[in-house]
């Protein structure tokens, strides 16, 4: 991890001491998330399966379940140990080693009602569960965007990811020409709108999509927001794109944003902007044997 995440990790527990658990969670993803044994894991994916559909919509994905395993007892111990009482609920999720293949494509896939049922038979409480179970697959979704990230589909005009279909976590407004992307929270995929446009209903009727601008700290950080369908996305004026790894600490960090935003009636949309399936299997390594003669 860099030295720049590192610090704006430590900056963060410094302003709100009270997420120091979820911070933990949060350090061992993007810790993670620099390991380049997931670079093995991403698909053999050249283009969507068709137009709309984000790059990873069907894809066949074969990792090793050892391995896997291992990935989530360490998220779930780091959360379980994390010292709230609905984390310390997610112990028994340690001993359900089965599960780790439906797990991985539940989270991956935003899969609320599958991830809820895992955590009611682990007997963990399926809003814990659901929050850490979404990181599951963070580490495979930064990977596929490395390394997609310059062949993703030209003019794509969706409000969702094109590597992996979530909505977008944050807007940034670059530079001095003021592009405009979306960020996403889940690979750090970006996307460029040509204009001010809602993610969520496509609404660009300018009478139809408002900001709001907090009383302080200038016009760098607003809400913009949908009268339409109600929906808002956090937009930061910024001179470049954040880091893959500072995303998710950039959502994080602009709370104040989100409880602006809910106070007005907007929200965020649950689960994914574009559902789709994928399969994954169990990539066995291949194993030489010696016999001796
Ligand atoms: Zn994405
Ligand atoms: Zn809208």
């Amino acid at each position: 991890m860099t030295v720049s995440i590192d610090t704006d990790l430590r900056d963060l527990s410094r302003q709100r001491p009270e997420w120091e658990p979820w911070l933990a969670v949060v350090q061992e993803v993007l810790r993670e998330t620099a390991d380049a044994k997931w670079d093995t894991v991403i698909p053999d994916r050249a283009e969507a399966l068709e137009s709309k559909a984000p790059l990873l919509a069907g894809a066949p994905i074969a990792i090793e379940s050892t391995w896997l395993r291992r990935w989530t007892e360490q998220l779930m111990r780091t959360a379980s140990r994390s010292g709230t009482e609905k984390m310390a609920t997610l112990k028994p999720a340690l001993q359900a080693p089965a599960d780790t293949l439906p797990l991985f494509k539940a989270s991956l896939c935003l899969d609320e009602g599958a991830l809820k049922q895992i955590a009611l038979i682990c007997g963990a409480d399926p809003d814990a569960f659901q929050a850490v179970a979404a990181l599951l697959p963070v580490p495979f979704l930064h990977a596929c965007n490395r390394r997609w990230a310059h062949s993703l589909p030209q003019g794509w005009v969706e409000g969702y990811c094109p590597v992996c279909g979530a909505w977008p976590a944050i807007a940034e407004v670059r530079g001095i020409e003021r592009g405009r992307y979306f960020r996403c929270g889940r690979c750090a995929g970006e996307w460029q709108v040509n204009c001010l446009v809602c993610a969520y209903c496509g609404m660009t009727d300018h009478e139809q999509l408002v900001s709001l601008i907090p009383e302080q700290g200038g016009t760098t950080r607003v809400i913009d927001a949908c009268k339409r369908c109600l929906g808002y996305v956090k937009t930061f004026t910024t001179l470049q794109a954040s880091p893959a790894a500072k995303v998710m600490l950039d959502d994080l960090a602009s709370v104040d944003l989100d409880i602006a935003a809910l106070e007005h009636g907007y929200k965020r949309p649950q689960g994914a902007g574009y559902r789709f399936d994928v399969t994954v299997v169990d990539k066995i390594t291949d194993k030489i044997f010696f016999w001796r003669a």
